[in-house]
């Protein structure tokens, strides 16, 4: 199983967790929301194959931790993977929206110069915004757009610019997100939960909770839900590798 969107650091037991995860044999990418993060939350997932870190600074957060950048420069050597880092066009961010643009730009930018990484983006009420950067910056890397909930012509934009999905049960419980999920390459799809922040009857998702998922997409692709699990591995495999 995969969660390839998860806060591991934001569980009230993260190293719990981590041993819980460990025992599932569960792939994990581990996201973080602030530069100063990194050190904690890598250092959670040393003794876990399975378990990798991304180096983020989320977009909600952006206008407070703008000063972190030069941080977030220093560790980019480190990180394989970024995230969490994107746009949010939710009115309550609005105010801080040049200071996103600022943080995700300029994030794109390093990517760049560091030859390209894997990066788990958020996009909400923000997908268009996001794309123009996606495409504005090529070199970047591999987009993963977590939690996409854009409009139909915004996903086949997505497409086109070759990104990625993490797909989860807050998608799988809309209409609308089941019918963007039907709509994604079967070949770049992967799946997450965004732990601790989704609740599912007031109870926070764990990582292990992606089962659900398996369970909704071997519906959906009408395979067995071993064939699902498989296809997910492949997925993840060629994106490692990509
Ligand atoms: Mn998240």
């Amino acid at each position: 199983m995969i969660d390839f969107h998860c806060h591991l650091d934001l569980y009230p037991n993260p190293d719990q967790v981590v041993e819980e995860c460990k025992k599932c044999e569960l792939y994990v990418l581990s996201v973080t929301t602030t530069p100063s993060a990194w050190n904690g939350t890598s250092s959670l997932a040393r003794n876990a194959a399975r378990i990798r870190t991304a180096l983020g600074l989320h977009p909600q957060i952006a206008h407070e931790r703008l000063g972190e950048l030069p941080l977030f420069d220093k560790l980019l050597p480190e990180a394989r993977y970024v995230g969490e880092i994107g746009l949010d066009g939710a009115p309550e961010f609005q105010p801080h929206w040049q200071k996103q643009i600022t943080v995700f730009e300029h994030i794109l930018a390093q990517c760049v110069q560091a030859g390209g990484r894997i990066m788990s983006v958020h996009s909400r009420r923000a997908a268009q915004p996001v794309l123009d950067r996606i495409k504005a910056f090529p070199g970047a890397g591999t987009t993963v757009l977590h939690w996409f909930s854009g409009s139909t012509k915004e996903l086949k934009h997505a497409i086109e610019l070759q990104c990625w999905f993490s797909v989860g049960p807050a998608m799988f419980n809309s209409a609308k997100g089941r019918a963007l999920i039907s709509q994604m390459p079967t070949n770049r799809v992967l799946t997450e939960t965004d732990g601790p922040f989704v609740n599912v009857d007031g109870v926070p998702l764990m990582p292990w909770d992606v089962d659900s998922s398996i369970k909704e997409l071997s519906k959906m692709w009408a395979i067995s839900e071993d064939e699902t699990q498989q296809a997910l591995l492949n997925n993840l495999r060629e994106l490692v590798s990509s």
